[in-house]
């Protein structure tokens, strides 16, 4: 199926299985695919080791804002790192999965990373995923879906995904944490998860994943007439 040069933004709630669509669709299509929860979890790790955010989630603005400037947070080999450091297990931890809401309604923290995934969609012929793609980083993106399931569908998801990693994973505290980041997602000041006003709904609580691409190219298919 062609494709034209678009971006596609993939917003919605957490464990909606907002990254393995991307990549699907980034595979289907040739396109760059972005992960920016990726970058607020690399940014949380860096925040915990470094001592800017306390057990009770009281955030050391200044001292965080400040280190950004040094922070070599990116993408390579499918991955992410900090300098030469692969990161991508850990980011995934509950401990980060834990801090990320609080420290993603930082605005400076909002800043760094937007700067990042603008850079790269500049090229466009990519596929990002978030909460504010579609609204806030690419506000123009041609193509916008707003992703959604029923919570405990979600939950189970992240709780198999988790134990395939080796991981531990127990349902409550998954499903708690799921919901808190929604809740503390879509009411932060800046850049709320909300769904903006084009983007079209996917409920994908009983679909497939081919059942997800199927979809998607019905819609491709009927706006660019590929
Ligand atoms: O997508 P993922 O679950 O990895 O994102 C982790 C967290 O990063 C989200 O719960 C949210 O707090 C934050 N995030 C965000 N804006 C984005 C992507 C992620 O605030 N565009």
């Amino acid at each position: 199926m062609l494709i034209p040069d678009i971006i596609i933004a993939i917003d919605g709630y957490s464990s909606t299985g907002k990254s393995s669509f991307a990549k699907i669709i980034a595979n289907e299509f040739s396109f760059l695919y972005l992960d920016s929860g990726a970058l607020y979890r690399g940014v949380t790790l860096f925040a915990i080791e470094n001592g800017f955010i306390s057990d009770d989630n009281t955030i050391n603005v200044p001292g965080l804002s400040g280190a950004l400037e040094n922070l070599d947070l990116h993408f390579a080999a499918g991955g992410t790192f900090i300098g030469d450091r692969c990161i991508e297990n850990e980011i995934r931890s509950l401990a980060v999965a834990g801090k990320v809401s609080p420290i993603a309604t930082v605005a400076e923290v909002r800043n760094f990373v937007d700067r990042k995934l603008r850079e790269f969609g500049s090229r466009k012929r990519v596929v990002m995923d978030g909460r504010d793609i579609g609204t806030t980083v690419f506000p123009d993106a041609e193509l916008k879906i707003f992703m959604t399931a029923d919570p405990l569908i979600r939950a189970q998801r992240r709780a198999d995904e988790m134990k395939a990693k080796g991981m531990e994973a127990d349902m409550e505290d998954v499903l708690r944490n799921l919901q808190e980041r929604d809740y503390i997602d879509s009411h932060r000041e800046v850049s709320p998860l909300t769904q903006a006003e084009d983007a079209i709904v996917l409920d994908n609580s009983h679909m497939t994943m081919q059942d997800q691409l199927e979809w998607l190219k019905g819609i491709i298919a009927e706006r660019f007439g590929c």
